[in-house]
């Protein structure tokens, strides 16, 4: 990692590491995706929440890490893995029509993914776009704001209010 002005630069290598996650009425357009898409995925690094990968594996016969399932923390993980700058590109199939029990960790590894601007599809089209990039082959350097300068200055501005009280 190199902080260049107000940017920390991650350099992402040819074989992308990616993960997969699916809600249980998007799986099947997900393995679909993968299967359709094997020949172009197959040479990237692939991981995802417990059922998904686990599902995935079992249609494609690709290898893929399976972290716990969303709902035990799975989400959480991937999240913390891309803060780690571990993951560096996510299809997330989300439902946009059900509520599921851990919404506040997908929101959370939604709200991750912006942060360390990682390519992120949520619908296959927006998979089909990413994955036809040139870039998928290629090194990337991706940037990333530098908000450590904001947090010192927030921390100064608050122990002056501290000061001034
Ligand atoms: P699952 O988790 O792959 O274990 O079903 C997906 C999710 O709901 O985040």
């Amino acid at each position: 990692m190199n902080t260049v002005n107000d940017y920390t630069i991650v350099k992402m290598k040819e074989q992308k590491n990616i993960a997969l996650v699916a809600h249980d009425n998007r799986k099947e357009d997900l393995i679909n995706w993968v299967k359709k898409n094997k020949e172009k995925i197959e040479s990237h690094f692939l991981c995802g929440t417990g059922t998904t990968a686990k599902l995935i594996a079992d249609a494609t016969e690709l290898p893929v890490i399976a972290f716990k399932s969303g709902p035990l923390g799975g989400d959480q993980q991937i999240g913390s893995r891309i803060a780690e700058g571990n993951i560096d590109f996510m299809v997330f199939f989300w439902d946009p029509l059900e509520a599921q029990p851990h919404d506040p960790d997908v929101k959370a590894l939604l709200r991750i993914a912006v942060l360390y601007n990682i390519p992120v599809a949520n619908n296959r089209s927006t998979a089909d776009f990413l994955l036809s990039s040139p870039l998928m082959n290629c090194e990337y350097e991706r940037k990333i704001i530098d908000y450590s300068k904001k947090i010192s200055s927030r921390v100064k501005d608050y122990g002056k209010d501290m000061l001034d009280d």
